[in-house]
């Protein structure tokens, strides 16, 4: 096992990594900004060294600064954290060859999972179930185009094999518009990803997304740890997340997470790993892996017991995985709702000058609940907590939420609580199963009413 880490992410799941690494006997470097000098995780890590100003691409994207700083701690390995620098496969790579262990899959694991014509692929030889398309990148000639797309039927979706964040993606419901938004996109991804490469699929109308967490070790072992269902999402973020998905055959779950830990075999997958899934007519659709730990892990951690950062250091370490499929034992039902600092309803961000006065998580619900993270960061993304609930049903995680939301107490600015606080009393999400679009739905409806 490694003697020291040293971990790189700006506040949100820093505590959590070096909560996980002092349970298992690691010291921890936290690096960080300028901004983040009085930050709680940088005062609790055994060293930390301060690695640039508060703009990240200054900081917590300074490849060189973050290696010099391993060196310097004699730490062994790094943990990427999540965003940032933890799916970006140069980087891993760089890690890798200053002699580190990098805390998350293989270099070229990450970058064959980055493209998306060639993760679609790999899935598909690995017999996950895809969305039907054209076979790998759209070739060049527009009558071949053409056909690909009334094979496929209307409407289809082009789609960037560079894009990412819900970027480079283009919905054609005509034959008409279909040549020129493959121009148009080819462009675009030109421009944002340096990579013409588009791809052609079944557009689906109604589905809901659906994962799968994986985890593998370095010896050929790998097991499913369940579904996550995020359908509850504004412009493609997820804003709710729980599991498991409610309404699914477990039947259809195993079949399907036992696909995605074959294909972890077959491309040798190390670390944790999430398979993204549309989820329509009781048909899984493979769109997207993403390759880290991700922000609504803690959900599946609570229905299986498994410490998936623990479980991260642990097979990049080496270990031989400690358990087996059928030793996993899905129990209760957990919901996470993101807290962000925006207006409710209409989604203004929160301004940096409004600074958090005071914020207290829930007591009575406390020891349900798992909030993250109680001040404004000014410098990144405005999502500033995590509450997570847990109960032996659904019904009774919901209750516990909307426990939770009413004792949770954060002054100074505002938060999307209230509308958390509507979707826990929302008929159609108490009911489960909504699709993607159901909030965006909702809000239009709601604000219709208002204006
Ligand atoms: P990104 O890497 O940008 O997140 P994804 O491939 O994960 O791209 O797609 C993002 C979102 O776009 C999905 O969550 C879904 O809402 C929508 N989407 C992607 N592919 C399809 C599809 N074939 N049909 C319908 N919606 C899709």
């Amino acid at each position: 096992m490694f003697e020291k880490i040293l971990h790189r992410q700006p506040r949100r799941i820093a505590l959590r990594i070096l909560r996980a690494c002092r349970e298992l006997g690691i010291k921890t470097v936290a690096v960080h900004s300028e901004a983040d000098t009085e930050a709680k995780y940088v005062r609790l890590a055994d060293e930390s060294v301060c690695i640039g100003p508060a703009s990240s691409t200054l900081s917590y994207l300074n490849v060189p600064a973050i290696i010099s700083a391993a060196e310097v701690t004699d730490a062994e390995a790094i943990h990427p954290g999540y965003g940032f620098l933890s799916e970006n496969a140069d980087f891993a790579e760089r890690v890798e060859q200053s002699g580190f262990v990098f805390i998350g899959p293989r270099p070229d694991t990450i970058r064959l999972m980055g493209d998306k014509v060639s993760a679609k692929d790999a899935m598909k030889a690995a017999g996950v179930p895809c969305v039907p398309g054209s076979d790998g990148a759209l070739p060049e000639d527009p009558k071949e185009i053409v056909k690909i797309a009334r094979a496929i039927g209307y409407p289809v979706i082009i789609k960037a094999a560079g894009g990412g964040g819900g970027r480079g993606m283009r919905v054609v419901h005509t034959e008409a518009a279909l040549l020129n938004a493959v121009t148009t996109t080819r462009a675009e991804a030109q421009a944002a990803f340096g990579n013409p490469v588009v791809h052609m699929e079944k557009f689906l109308e109604n589905p809901r997304h659906v994962e799968i967490q994986v985890l593998a070790d370095q010896h050929g072992n790998a097991v499913y740890l369940g579904e996550r269902d995020c359908s509850m999402q504004r412009r493609h973020q997820k804003v709710i997340e729980e599991a498991p998905a409610p309404g699914i055959d477990r039947k259809l779950i195993a079949k399907v997470g036992e696909r995605c830990a074959e294909a972890c075999r077959k491309i040798g997958y190390r670390g944790a790993g999430t398979f993204e899934f549309l989820f329509e007519n009781d048909e899984f659709y493979f769109i997207e892996m993403n390759t880290r730990l991700q922000v609504e892990h803690p959900v599946t951690e609570f229905i299986t017991g498994v410490d998936l950062v623990q479980a991260q250091v642990r097979v990049a370490a080496g270990e031989k995985l400690w358990f087996r499929q059928r030793d996993i034992e899905f129990r209760g039902h957990a919901i996470e709702c993101r807290i962000n600092a925006e207006d409710p309803f209409k989604f203004a961000v929160a301004r940096p000058h409004q600074q958090l006065a005071h914020a207290r998580r829930p007591r009575r619900a406390g020891r349900f609940a798992r909030p993250n993270g109680y001040t404004v960061p000014p410098h990144y993304d405005s999502m500033i907590g995590k509450l997570i609930t847990y109960g032996d049903t659904r019904d009774q995680a919901i209750r516990r939420m909307r426990i939770a939301l009413s004792e949770m107490m954060v002054e100074g600015i505002k938060t999307n609580v209230p509308l958390h606080q509507t979707l826990m009393l929302d008929p159609r999400f108490i009911e489960g199963g909504t699709s993607i679009h159901y909030l965006e739905h909702k809000l239009a409806d709601r604000n219709e009413v208002k204006d």
